[in-house]
């Protein structure tokens, strides 16, 4: 559902200027450095880029899937490495906590991811688990008033920088489907 026309594509002009003049010109860049140039980044801070469809009372555009969609167009016109850093935080990084967070986990993280103050990954696939995820290995056990979680993940979008992590951990050992697992918010200064 388009809300606004005029609203909409005023914003989608003002990406696609952003993906020819300075995300194009920045590719060669990105491949050598192997990372998102830091001034690329503060650019897509200030336009919104990292809160686009989280909604507008946690501090996002609030953007509907299908003007996602014409947003997502446009970036996908350039190298996908500048898109995977901010959509993230869009898609999987905040949804999960969005749709089953608490208040009080919404309020904490929600408004930082949606600035891009804070980075954000999902993490789910593990070397022996991928398309059936819900193989998973990784377990969280409780120890008094928190878990102890132990395993190893790969190909995890944004894993060495970012700030908050929503892994999934087997917490019944008893159930080796879907309905075992439990995903956890870790934050990426947590010990060990
Ligand atoms: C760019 C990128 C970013 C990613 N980011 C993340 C992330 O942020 N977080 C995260 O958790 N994961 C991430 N992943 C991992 C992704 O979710 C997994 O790659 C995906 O789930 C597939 O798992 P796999 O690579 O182990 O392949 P496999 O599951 O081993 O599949 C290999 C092949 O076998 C086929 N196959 C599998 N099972 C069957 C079956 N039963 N019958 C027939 N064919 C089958 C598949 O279709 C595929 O072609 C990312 C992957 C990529 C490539």
């Amino acid at each position: 559902m388009i809300r606004d026309p005029e609203l909409i594509n005023q914003l989608v002009d003002t990406i696609a200027r952003f993906v020819r003049e300075r995300l194009i010109p920045n590719e060669a860049r990105l491949a050598e450095e192997d990372a998102v140039p830091p001034e690329i980044l503060a650019e897509m801070k200030e336009m919104g880029l990292f809160g686009l469809s989280i909604p507008e009372e946690y501090g996002g555009l609030g953007l509907t899937m299908e003007e996602e969609a014409l947003v997502a167009m446009e970036i996908g016109k350039t190298s996908p490495a500048f898109r995977s850093v901010f959509g993230t935080n869009n898609g999987i990084g905040a949804q999960g906590i969005l749709i089953d967070g608490t208040d009080e986990q919404k309020a904490k993280y929600v408004p930082r991811l949606a600035t891009g103050e804070i980075l954000s990954s999902f993490c789910l696939t593990e070397p022996d688990s991928g398309s059936d995820a819900a193989s998973l290995r990784t377990t969280a056990v409780r120890d008094g008033d928190h878990y102890i979680l132990n395993g190893t993940k790969r190909y995890i979008t944004n894993g060495p920088e970012a700030d908050l992590f929503t892994v999934m951990a087997r917490t019944d050992p008893n159930n080796k489907g879907a309905g075992g697992i439990s995903a956890f918010i870790v934050e990426g200064n947590t010990l060990g």
